[in-house]
């Protein structure tokens, strides 16, 4: 069954752009609520897959809606923290290139970030994903679904659309979160690893990640 992850910053650490009481509703009541309706929905299938994206893209192909969207949430709620930084970051090499190569400049990103997500209607998350050639790209999914059931992009970063994101700190103003989060909370460092991922055909984040049993055993 699978596990809450840890926050790996304190609850404060995204304060004002997410504050501590956003992010305890955010981590430890809607995210958990994704992770153990997923295992109740396992748990009646007698299923215990080693990876949730075993779980997510298994649901996807069989049609299980409501397994696809609690598995899709729980993927999606733990990799938005870990492309996430306690201490504000820019990017750099092979990522900072692929930006100036894809938009221009990083401004000219967060405009394309910021739009795309203002525009996206109703709950949902904004992606920048690197896809063919590894050129990078911004796109929006609905609800739960996300780029692991779109064939060729992998994602480098996330911003929740959901309300329960941002309403307690700014209320209905998505654009001014949109715009206070890519300034201050996007972890470059994590997409540049994602980024090299993409382009050399290695191992992207997982959750769970793999344990030291599994790696081993997978080593022999
Ligand atoms: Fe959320």
């Amino acid at each position: 069954m699978f596990e809450l992850p840890a926050l790996p910053y304190p609850y404060d650490a995204l304060a004002p752009v997410m504050s501590d009481r956003t992010m305890h509703f955010h981590h430890d009541k809607h995210h958990a609520a994704y992770v153990e309706t997923t295992n109740k929905l396992l748990e009646a299938k007698r299923a215990s897959p080693e990876s949730l994206e075993d779980v997510i893209r298994g649901a996807a192909s069989s049609g299980d809606k409501k397994l696809f969207n609690n598995a899709a949430q729980a993927w999606n709620h733990a990799f938005f923290w870990d492309a996430m930084s306690a201490k504000p970051q820019s990017p750099e090499g092979e990522v900072a290139a692929a930006i100036r190569g894809a938009f221009g400049d990083l401004g000219a990103l967060k405009t394309k970030f910021v739009e795309e997500g203002v525009g996206h209607f109703g709950s949902g998350w904004v992606w920048l994903c690197a896809g063919a050639q590894a050129r990078l790209q911004v796109i929006t999914t609905h609800d739960g679904d996300d780029p692991l059931v779109r064939d060729g992009l992998t994602p480098l970063l996330v911003c929740d659309l959901w309300e329960h994101a941002y309403y307690l700190d700014h209320q209905n103003d998505r654009k001014g979160f949109l715009e206070a989060w890519f300034d201050r909370a996007p972890s470059w460092t994590f997409a540049e690893r994602q980024f090299a991922a993409a382009r050399s055909g290695g191992r992207r984040w997982r959750y769970p990640p793999p344990g030291p049993a599994r790696q081993a055993s997978a080593a022999q």
